[in-house]
């Protein structure tokens, strides 16, 4: 048994409390939380800091890790995915060397959960290893053609049995972006899918020519696909942003992470919403300023009651693979942002988005959450920018 005490528990679904005492059995299943009077303090393990629950990262391509510091950044998502489709085969104990050091720097930064992208089965050997919770986006795309939506989703298909071994892995087909699949991938990744409560991902509005192929039938994209050889003959221009195309293909009844939403409005949002209540917003600030150099305009969530949470993106994408460090990007930036949203969008928003909140997220009596200690969160709430995190349990 456990008796943890800090300044500050934020157990996240309720007040944070003062001198309070979390209570845990040896696997870190939550007993009890009481107060601090009603304990002998020799019996108690004692920090400076805060409690927290263990952090929910919702958006990663962990098969991506081998491309640290390969590509290129602020160069814009274009040159991007340019870079990782042309750089990504390596060996595959390279690929697979850099999955487990990757999963380890997330568990020792206090990550418990991983919304996981994958194209290949690269990740299955350290996922059946059970050290973290996971959910597997099997992500597909066809570059737009139905002609080639048959054989893309049969390949998927393929890859997403291997997945169905791995002990305890929880997954879902997903579509890559709306700028990458056609309607017909989108009908038959519907038609796998369990038609209500499983998460699906989908990138959304990350750059400028994506919005300009949906409203105009312009832009960088059409070149992109000229280079590969690929015809948009077929494709017509919606006139809406690019997320409508989203919401007129995807099941309103699962839920929806959408992916970056760097360039998305108060008035998507709100269209996204009232589409449906299961939508979630996934922010990766690092891999957004790595990419594109652009931030979200967080206010339109707050002031739109959006559900946020957080992704660190790959570190093709990032300098590291901390939540942390990505709640600090966003107190760096737009230091509006309450300490206490961003703390609820990296645990229990996270979790909820995942189906994972029967055990993880808060700090609740009988979930096994994981507990973090934060130091660097001042008096009045501010993440300063050395603040770090430490796993307790
Ligand atoms: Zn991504």
């Amino acid at each position: 048994m456990h008796k943890i005490t800090a300044d500050w528990i934020c157990p996240v679904s309720s007040e944070p409390l003062e001198n309070a005492v979390v209570i845990t059995d040896n696997t870190g299943k939550i007993l009890a939380i009481e107060s601090r009077e009603q304990h002998d303090p020799t019996s108690l393990e004692t920090y400076l800091g805060i409690l927290v629950p263990g952090f929910i990262n919702t958006h990663c391509h962990l098969e991506l890790s081998h491309m640290k510091g390969k590509v290129d950044t602020g160069t814009g998502l274009i040159p991007f995915i340019t870079g990782v489709v042309t750089q990504r085969n390596a060996s595959a104990e390279i690929i697979a060397e850099a999955i487990e050091k990757a999963e380890q720097e997330m568990l020792d930064g206090g990550i418990v959960a991983l919304g996981d992208i994958s194209n290949t089965p690269d990740t299955f050997a350290t996922k059946a290893k059970g050290r973290m919770r996971y959910h597997t986006f099997l992500e597909l795309f066809d570059f737009l053609q139905d002609a080639g939506a048959e054989k893309t989703f049969a390949d998927g298909l393929a890859v997403y049995e291997q997945l169905e071994l791995v002990p305890g892995s929880a997954g879902s087909l997903v579509p890559h972006a709306p700028y990458s699949v056609s309607k017909s991938l989108f009908e038959k990744i519907n038609a796998f899918n369990p038609k209500s409560n499983i998460a699906v991902s989908i990138h959304n509005q990350e750059t400028p020519p994506e919005e300009d192929l949906f409203l105009e039938k312009k832009g960088a994209f059409l070149e992109f696909y000229g280079k590969f050889g690929i015809s948009l003959d077929q494709f017509k221009a919606t006139g809406n942003s690019s997320i409508y195309y989203a919401l007129t293909h995807m099941n309103p009844a699962n839920q929806t992470i959408f992916v970056h939403n760097t360039l998305t409005s108060r008035k998507n949002i709100e269209a996204a919403q009232a589409w449906s209540p299961h939508t979630f917003w996934a922010t990766c600030p690092n891999a957004n300023l790595y990419i594109e150099n652009r931030l979200p305009d967080y206010s339109a969530f707050l002031n739109t009651q959006a559900r946020v949470t957080i992704g660190t993106d790959s570190l093709t994408s990032n300098w590291q693979l901390s939540v942390l460090e990505e709640m600090k990007t966003i107190a760096r930036y737009q230091s509006y942002v309450p300490f206490s949203s961003l703390l609820r969008w990296a645990t229990l928003n996270g979790a909820q988005a995942l189906g994972f909140d029967d055990t993880l997220g808060s700090l609740e009596v009988g979930k096994t959450p994981g507990i973090l200690l934060i130091q660097g969160v001042s008096p009045d709430w501010k993440l300063g920018m050395g603040a770090r995190v430490k796993r307790v349990i």
